[in-house]
């Protein structure tokens, strides 16, 4: 199992394209979700997320209405206000968390997310290996870019990919 974030964002790299090669293998390949599932269950049961908090350094967080009421309420304001002061309009991704050039998520203080209890769904449910609607080939989109920050990611690929025995 490798945790270590330098390791972890050089051998993703590397990995780059044998991991998109395996999400499309996956695709068109019956297999057991349920295996898969519990593989990365284990894995991620051994990996200390408080320890960690790279994704909310990395990645956007995006923020459903739902979101946005659950964390203007845990911050005792008006939705109007916790969307001009906290959230930006991205391109690509629509309404997401505010990032600062230092830390990453607005939200995050060291390695502790400040607002954990009414974090969004989308933090709720990352990375997306174990958590998640349909199945896992149907999430692994983004999974080669994660495989370069997320040490769930990476770890659960590789362990899926000897367990489908993938010719890499
Ligand atoms: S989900 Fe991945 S990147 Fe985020 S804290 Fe956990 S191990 Fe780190
Ligand atoms: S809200 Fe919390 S869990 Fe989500 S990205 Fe920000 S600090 Fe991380």
């Amino acid at each position: 199992m490798i945790t270590d974030l330098v390791q972890i964002r050089m051998l993703g790299e590397k990995k780059r394209d044998e991991n998109e090669r395996f999400r499309r293998h996956m695709k068109s390949r019956d297999y057991s979700d349920r295996i898969l599932r519990r593989i990365a269950e284990g894995i991620e049961g051994q990996i200390d997320c408080t320890l960690c908090a790279n994704c909310c350094r990395v990645a956007t967080a995006t923020v459903t209405g739902r979101d946005v009421e659950r964390l203007a309420r845990a911050l005792r304001m008006k939705p109007e206000r916790f969307l001009a002061d906290y959230t930006d309009e991205s391109e690509e991704e629509g309404r997401i968390l505010r990032r600062t050039e230092e830390s990453g998520c607005i939200f995050l203080n060291g390695n502790e997310c400040t607002v954990y209890e009414a974090r969004p769904d989308s933090c709720q449910k990352f990375p997306h290996v174990v958590r998640g609607a349909g199945s896992i080939a149907s999430r692994m989109w983004q999974f080669a870019d994660r495989a370069c920050y997320c040490p769930i990611v990476y770890n659960s690929l590789e362990a899926f990919k000897e367990q489908l025995k993938f010719t890499k």
